[in-house]
């Protein structure tokens, strides 16, 4: 709000702040108390093996139910966070939440967590995760971290050192929306993935380009250096058969299950069984 005295420089300045820079300043301020007041949510998507069709992991997609706004895509206000810094004290309540989530599933899924590279400057992550871990009761190898190709651009050895420790603590490291961003194939070596996830473009355009010579290179590639391969947003049959011709590992999409509250994922997991019927009847 605008103080008494500054009134007049408040009125000389608001018509020149366009209508989305007045949007991105209230819901700065919202977010500032989503934590706090209990908006956030996270949802799970399985995450499936392509050899026996099994579920293997859940990623956790984060959700911000906001009071008059109703759920806010996580792409519209990530960003947002990640410009004011609140990304950290978020990425934080993520990974509380998702590892003591996990502490309820059968102990052969995994986790994966999202994780910003603004999170990956702070020195100080791998000690929050080992702390959420600990407070969970979850083996460290039931957590997988997602990052995306914009932490490996510039030469970040914070990043490097992190993942590093991580990984040596037995945290899985999965590079996240492969194929989008500007990073060279060098990364690969330099850092200590487990897994590749190929970005959906690829997978949605399969079959009519160059996509599944893209892929088929991506597989070879994971498979030359251990690592194993995830196919994102699998929507149809036919996608499903050609990417497991071209050999992926695991697979992940609409055609399985979209992401579900936690309560509903625990549904699929008793009681008995862990392998749920929409999912076998989806291979
Ligand atoms: P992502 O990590 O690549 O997550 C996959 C996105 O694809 C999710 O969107 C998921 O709902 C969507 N998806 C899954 N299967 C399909 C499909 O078959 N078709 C289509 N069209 N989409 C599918 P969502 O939940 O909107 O999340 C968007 C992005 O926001 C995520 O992309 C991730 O980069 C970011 N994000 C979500 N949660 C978090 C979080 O907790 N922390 C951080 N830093 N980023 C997050
Ligand atoms: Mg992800
Ligand atoms: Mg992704
Ligand atoms: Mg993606």
């Amino acid at each position: 709000a605008a103080k008494a005295d500054g009134r007049h420089t408040f009125r000389f300045f608001e018509p020149a702040m366009d209508e989305s820079a007045r949007e991105r300043l209230q819901l700065q301020q919202d977010l500032r108390r989503a934590i706090t007041e209990g908006q956030f949510e996270l949802h799970y998507q399985p995450l499936l093996g392509f050899r026996e069709n099994i579920m293997t992991g859940c990623e956790a997609l984060l959700r911000w139910r906001h009071p008059e706004r109703g759920m806010v895509p996580p792409l519209d206000f990530i960003p947002l966070a990640e410009d004011t810094g609140l990304i950290n004290e978020i990425g934080d309540w993520v990974m509380r939440t998702a590892c003591a989530e996990a502490a309820h599933w059968p102990s052969d899924i995994r986790v994966a967590v999202n994780v910003s590279p603004i999170q990956l400057k702070s020195p100080t992550l791998a000690l929050h995760v080992a702390s959420a871990l600990s407070a969970a009761g979850l083996a460290p190898e039931r957590l997988e971290i997602e990052i995306t190709e914009a932490v490996l651009i510039g030469d970040d050895d914070v990043a490097l050192d992190i993942l590093h420790q991580l990984h040596a603590m037995g945290v899985r490291i999965a590079l996240d929306d492969f194929g989008t961003g500007y990073s060279s194939l060098s990364y690969l070596k330099r850092f200590p993935f487990d897994k590749i996830k190929i970005d959906r473009c690829f997978v949605s355009d399969i079959g009519a380009d160059s996509s599944s010579a893209i892929v088929q290179a991506v597989v070879s590639i994971a498979a030359a250096s251990n690592m194993t391969t995830t196919a994102e947003g699998v929507e149809t049959g036919a996608q499903q058969t050609a990417l497991r011709q071209l050999g992926c590992t695991e697979m992940q999409g609409y055609l399985f299950s979209a992401p579900k509250p936690a309560a509903e994922l625990r549904k699929l997991f008793a009681p008995g069984p862990i392998v749920p019927d929409d999912l076998q009847a989806a291979g």
